[in-house]
């Protein structure tokens, strides 16, 4: 018989009544254990969290939760092997790859946890500054900004079963709120790992963590006024979720992060034999392969000048042959699986779509050889490079996310088209812009703003510094707008808003000091 994960709800760990939904290997197809939460009271499990979660978590200061976030981290620091070898069986995972989820969930803890020094023994935060009313000097006005009294359900992509579960709930905890985590189901083993280890330390106060391992469907007819839900998933499910009669009725909070066409952008000015050639095209090749190209950040559009477009596509497909696809096991593997098979045959039929348009420059072979596995019981899809030569007239490549090691070529001719084809992508998570020309770089960072969360600017200074056009780190937003979701997450102290409610307080000036000296200052 194999594991059935428990769930962390009310305070103890329950079973689902039935066998629940299997979690596999991906290499092997091996089932490595069962989630369900079947029978488990949802409503029960929440007001246990908003009763006994929110209040003892909100009797700490922010510095205090910022320990409580520390100790999370040399928890999860001290059984790092565990949660990569988790990471491996049950995600696919090469030791790059687990590294980006299970270290990069341990390192927003611990930069929540610095950030909270800042804070003080505050309750609550004021923002600095007041205004001015009226007439009477003495009569102004502050905001103010208070910990919300509900849950904070945090629903998770498959993607990132580490840092997905932390990214988000160092900042609700930090803020004072309780977290009520539904990782997605075929990678939650790695997520019921590491909650079991935290329970287990006892770090934090009785409700103010709970898991639910499989299923949660109905989540949303639970929901409340003041909690708060964040879901990172596909923009279908979030169309839902959001539209969901007692998400509007009771007025929660919504955040969404959600698919993404995100476009990496080689500048005119960038020649074939200049190092930011080399580096554009290394960066390229890592967004497309690391975790088998299942980041919602990963690089899907490459917009490069139309008359060096044949020496891209050729250095990159260079690059890519050398990519050993395989069982991360087997020594010299540098891509694994995708985590399901139902992942494999999105990302086939995702294939086919964008091939109506677009030529095959590498890959989308379907019966290649990984190394160490097989195609009929592995998840594994070959890194395939397409190129849209009329990029233009096309549409299904600003519009088709192949959540895999894919990517289409754009050439460009002029500048007006790049602001044109960055746009169509709907709205994006992630963009980058390679280039060491100053007024280039100025306009594109205008023109592509507006639908892009974050833009990476990478030039000769930064090109062997920059942390990557994929990876979102904790001091900057993360989200995007229009088809990206419109949420926001982490971005420092910024995060901390979405879990409080601002008020403005008018009154006199003395008092509303006073009020300031007992609250942190809020610059978020
Ligand atoms: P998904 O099918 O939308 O599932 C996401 C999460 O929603 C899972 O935990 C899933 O649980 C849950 N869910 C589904 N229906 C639900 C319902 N009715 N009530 C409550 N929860 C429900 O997406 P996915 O296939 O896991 O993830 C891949 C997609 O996510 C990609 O399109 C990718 O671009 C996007 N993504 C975005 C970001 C970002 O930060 N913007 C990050 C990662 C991934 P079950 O697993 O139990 O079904």
């Amino acid at each position: 018989m194999k594991l059935k994960l428990q769930n962390y709800v009310l305070g103890k760990w329950v079973e689902g009544r039935e066998l629940g939904t299997a979690l596999r290997d991906p290499v092997s197809g091996v089932t490595l254990a069962y989630a369900g939460s079947e029978g488990i009271d949802l409503r029960a499990a929440l007001d246990y969290a908003r009763r006994e979660g929110n209040p003892a978590l909100q009797a700490f200061s922010y510095v205090e939760r910022g320990q409580m976030l520390e100790a999370a981290a040399e928890v999860l620091t001290a059984n790092r092997e565990k949660y990569y070898q988790i990471a491996l069986e049950n995600s696919g995972n090469t030791v790059v790859d687990a590294a980006i989820d299970v270290d990069g969930g341990i390192g927003t803890l611990k930069y929540y946890a610095a950030l909270s020094k800042g804070l003080g023994d505050a309750h609550c935060l004021a923002e600095s500054g007041m205004d001015r009313l009226g007439r009477d000097k003495a009569f102004q006005s502050n905001h103010i900004l208070t910990p919300l009294k509900g849950v904070a359900v945090h629903i998770n992509a498959f993607n990132f079963p580490s840092w997905g579960l932390w990214e988000k709930a160092s900042v609700a905890l930090l803020s004072g709120v309780p977290v009520f985590a539904k990782p997605a189901t075929a990678t939650s083993l790695l997520t019921h790992a590491m909650v079991q280890d935290i329970v287990a330390a006892n770090i934090l106060p009785p409700g103010s963590l709970s898991l639910l391992c499989g299923g949660g469907h109905t989540l949303m007819d639970h929901v409340q006024a003041g909690d708060s839900v964040l879901f990172t998933g596909s923009a279908d499910t979030a169309r839902g979720l959001r539209t969901h009669p007692q998400v509007i009725q009771s007025g929660a909070r919504f955040n969404v992060e959600a698919d993404s066409l995100n476009m990496a952008l080689l500048g005119l000015d960038v020649a074939v034999d200049a190092p930011l050639f080399s580096a554009f095209i290394k960066e390229v090749v890592k967004e497309m392969t690391v975790k088998a190209g299942q980041k919602c950040t990963a690089v899907r559009r490459i917009l490069v000048p139309a008359n060096r477009v044949e020496a891209v596509a050729e250095a990159l497909a260079a690059r890519l042959a050398k990519v050993t696809v395989g069982d991360p096991r087997e020594e010299g593997v540098r891509m694994g699986p995708l985590v399901t098979k139902a992942q494999q045959q999105a990302a086939w039929a995702g294939i086919d779509v964008l091939r109506r348009e677009a030529e095959v420059v590498y890959g989308a072979e379907r019966d290649f050889e990984p190394v160490g596995g097989s195609l009929d019981e592995g998840c594994f899809v070959q890194p395939t490079l397409l190129r849209c030569n009329n990029p233009s007239e096309a549409e299904r490549v600003h519009d088709t996310e192949v959540f895999g090691p894919v990517a289409t070529l754009l050439p460009y001719t002029t500048e007006a088209q790049i602001w044109e084809l960055a746009a169509r992508g709907g709205g994006s998570l992630a963009g980058s812009v390679f280039s060491n020309d100053d007024d280039f770089v100025a306009r594109a960072m205008i023109r592509l703003s507006s639908s892009h969360g974050r833009l990476l600017v990478v030039d000769d200074a930064v090109m062997d510094s920059h942390t990557g056009h994929g990876i979102a780190m904790p001091q900057c937003v993360h989200g995007g707008p229009g088809r990206a979701g419109g949420g926001e997450e982490l971005g420092g102290l910024r995060g901390l808003r979405f879990y409080h409610q601002r008020t403005a307080i008018q009154g006199n000036v003395a008092r509303l000091n006073r009020l300031r000296q007992l609250a942190a200052e809020f610059t978020g």
